[in-house]
């Protein structure tokens, strides 16, 4: 599985660059063509690409049977706004995904990604509210050390710090509770179940506090990916946050941008937890970065609320429905689907857990090693003991993804806040495709990095 690609030299990135990148005196490789679980650079080098990017590439790069349903459908159509026409790898796309979704999902909304699908639903969840009679619920609860993305309403919603601080000012009031996060939260001697219960009574007891009559929506990722390295909530959680927002006539916003479309072996991640939400942000794995596309996914209830109310949803983007985007989601999602793709996530994730638990297990600075299918992560301290997390000023993440490219591996390395203290993870996302011994792979390059990095 591992191979080479014929790469045409070329001269790019030797000069200036007129791009502004995140990090601006960051030199990046120039990334000149990809072919399976590998990217590969304009000097020929070969990365196994262990994290798709950002938890992106599910099918890998250069599949042929998307490349072409790609061009048969520029071919055809590639642009026609949404305000004079549908299209058919839309229709056909949205029929597809209401038939798997959770249970009360009964329309999708397309957009480029996943930003403007947390945007999406929280304007969604608002006009619910004012199409029912209720102007009077506009706050919304949100869990610190999440991500839901960077444009203005999604960066409220997350609760990372360390991305909201210079904007707080531009950003809506979100009430941030803690995460269900085991390794930090769960108290010696506290069983998982009672655990679950008491991190849930957080959102009870801000809804409370805030009054029912205030709140409209609760966002929360089903598995936390870039922001703490994939953790997952503990049996139980979910299914008592559901219970609550019932009560409190709350909709519960899951935001499955990363951890959704098949990342932890189900479809989708709430799956596991037995619970089905009002709406669902999905985008990354919907079209494996063949195209940017995300979506919300929303129930028959906010439908009809819309439908039987006003007549429209009152939002919109020049992009959604993008045939192009909507094209490639269809292919990503039927070669998936036909491969049964999903029966090896299950299965490399279980190798990749059991061989990161064989490397890391007694690792002095890797303090827990979590997630579900192909979507895990290991937590990086300074002292397995305390928990203590290495001091933000050694960078570590930054070291870890740079001895990790030094050795042909791309990994997705992190801080997140906890605490009130920047922690290192590391977030792994393979491409479902990737087989054991691209997984031995992987984790042997990352053991390296890691030592190398924390030396
Ligand atoms: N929500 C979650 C859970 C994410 O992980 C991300 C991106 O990492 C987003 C939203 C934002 O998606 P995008 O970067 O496509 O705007």
């Amino acid at each position: 599985m591992i191979g080479s690609l014929q790469i045409a030299p070329s001269s790019i990135g030797e000069g200036m660059t007129h791009i502004l990148h995140r990090q601006i005196h960051a030199s990046l490789p120039v990334a000149a063509g990809g072919k399976g679980i590998e990217l590969f650079d304009h000097d020929g080098r070969a990365y196994i690409d262990a994290s798709g990017g950002a938890a992106v590439s599910c099918l890998g790069h250069g599949h042929p049977e998307v490349t072409a349903a790609l061009h048969a459908q520029a071919d055809k159509l590639a642009y026609a706004h949404t305000s004079f026409f549908t299209n058919e790898p839309a229709e056909t796309l949205a029929d597809k995904l209401v038939a798997g979704a959770p249970q009360g999902i009964s329309h999708a909304y397309f957009v480029s990604g996943g930003s403007e699908a947390v945007e999406a639903a929280l304007k969604m969840a608002r006009q619910f509210f004012v199409e029912t009679g209720r102007p009077e619920r506009r706050n919304v609860i949100a869990r610190r050390q999440s991500y839901h993305g960077n444009t203005l309403g999604a960066l409220a919603a997350g609760g990372n710090e360390w991305r909201r601080a210079q904007f707080r000012p531009l950003l809506i009031d979100t009430h941030h509770i803690d995460p269900c996060y085991a390794y930090r939260y769960q108290k010696a001697g506290e069983s998982e179940a009672a655990y679950g219960l008491r991190a849930a009574q957080a959102l009870e007891d801000k809804i409370l506090e805030l009054g029912p009559d205030s709140v409209m929506a609760f966002v929360a990722e089903p598995v936390v990916g870039a922001t703490a390295g994939a953790v997952p909530a503990v049996p139980g959680y979910f299914r008592r946050v559901r219970e609550i927002c019932d009560r409190y006539d709350v909709l519960l916003i899951l935001d499955e941008v990363m951890c959704g479309m098949g990342r932890t072996g189900t479809l989708h991640a709430c799956e596991q937890d037995g619970v089905a939400p009002d709406l669902m942000t999905i985008a990354k794995g919907l079209g494996g970065g063949y195209q940017p596309i995300g979506a919300v996914l929303l129930s028959r209830r906010i439908f009809d609320a819309f439908a039987e109310g006003s007549g429209l949803f009152q939002h919109g983007h020049t992009y959604m429905c993008h045939p192009m985007a909507c094209a490639a989601a269809l292919a990503v999602q039927e070669v998936i689907a036909r491969d049964d793709l999903l029966a090896n996530v299950r299965a490399m994730g279980a190798h990749l857990s059991r061989r990161l638990g064989e490397r890391f297990g007694n690792h002095a600075h890797i303090g827990d090693i979590r997630g579900r299918g192909l979507f895990m992560g290991v937590e990086l301290v300074e002292d397995r003991s305390t928990k203590a997390p290495f001091e933000p000023k050694r960078k570590l993440n930054a070291k870890i993804k740079r001895e990790a490219m030094a050795r042909g591996l791309l990994v997705y390395p992190a801080g997140g806040t906890i605490d009130g203290v920047r922690g290192d993870h590391v977030l792994l996302a393979p491409p479902f495709i990737i087989d054991a011994a691209a997984i031995d792979a992987v984790v042997e390059r990352l053991g390296d990095a890691i030592d190398a990095a924390v030396a």
